[in-house]
């Protein structure tokens, strides 16, 4: 892979050409994105987000950016924790998944503690130090240039604030890897072409996971991009992993 190009899922394409490609994808999956996570994942990616969100210490009053926060799952589950005076941007490149995600945070009577607002990772509209907690889940696999996104993320964290990244990563046990490959390479797109009627974005959901950086490597990026005392934890023997990186 030369310096002007990187990966979309296996295939080697333009460094400029892989955000239009994503948001193809995304676009693609907006209104079948939360059946499609419950059919693949059997249910269990709301125990991860469960679980996430329990271990972000929130209180009441804080400032918070779900990023990449597609429809809304992080956000509404964060909501109710954060009393009268918190305040939660639901920011996503994505226009199609927002749209979504407004709906569902209306249906849910989560909206009125919640901002919608469109931005890349990227580029962050916020000033330097002016929020407590930075969430992304399953978003950073998506993002181009991931060090320009984990470096904003640092930029905009107040002192005692924290990113916690949420994402997939490398299957621990050895063994169980040659299923879990079966899994995603022959389930997944068959889901995605009966339920979604789009099966190249399963499988380009199957192939990022694969490009994505193992544990180890994200928390390098992350030490590289201005943020402390890194830290991960496996979830389902590393199927996710959360990365929380902190500014002092
Ligand atoms: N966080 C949500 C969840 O856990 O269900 C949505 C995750 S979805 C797999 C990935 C999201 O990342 C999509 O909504 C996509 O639009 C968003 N995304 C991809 N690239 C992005 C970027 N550069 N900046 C902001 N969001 C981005």
């Amino acid at each position: 892979m030369s310096d002007s190009t990187t990966h979309f899922g296996y295939r080697d394409v333009a460094v400029q050409d892989k955000q239009a490609l994503v948001g193809e994808v995304f676009t693609s999956v907006a209104g079948n994105y939360d059946l499609m996570n419950d059919l693949m994942s059997l249910g269990i990616h709301r125990l991860w987000k469960r679980h996430f969100v329990s271990t972000l210490r929130l209180r009441p009053g804080m400032d918070i950016l779900d990023l990449a926060g597609g429809t809304g799952d992080i956000a509404a589950l964060m909501a109710p924790k954060l009393g009268d005076t918190g305040h939660i941007v639901l920011g996503d490149i994505n226009a199609a998944m927002l749209s979504v995600g407004r709906d569902r945070l209306l249906d849910r009577g989560r909206a009125n503690r919640v901002t919608v607002a469109q931005m890349n990772a990227e580029a962050l509209p916020f000033p330097d130090q002016s929020l407590d907690r930075i969430t992304m889940a399953f978003g950073l696999r998506n993002v181009t240039h991931k060090e320009k996104a984990l470096a904003e993320m640092a930029r905009v964290l107040r002192p005692g604030g924290m990113t916690a990244i949420l994402e997939f990563s490398q299957v621990r046990p050895e063994l169980l890897r040659p299923f879990y490959d079966w899994y995603s390479f022959n389930v997944l797109p068959r889901l995605g072409a009966r339920f979604a009627g789009d099966p190249d974005s399963y499988q380009y959901l199957a192939e990022s996971i694969r490009k994505h950086p193992n544990q180890e490597s994200l928390k390098e990026m992350m030490v590289d991009a201005g943020l402390e005392m890194v830290g991960y934890r496996n979830l389902t023997m590393g199927i996710c992993a959360i990365h929380e990186g902190f500014r002092t």
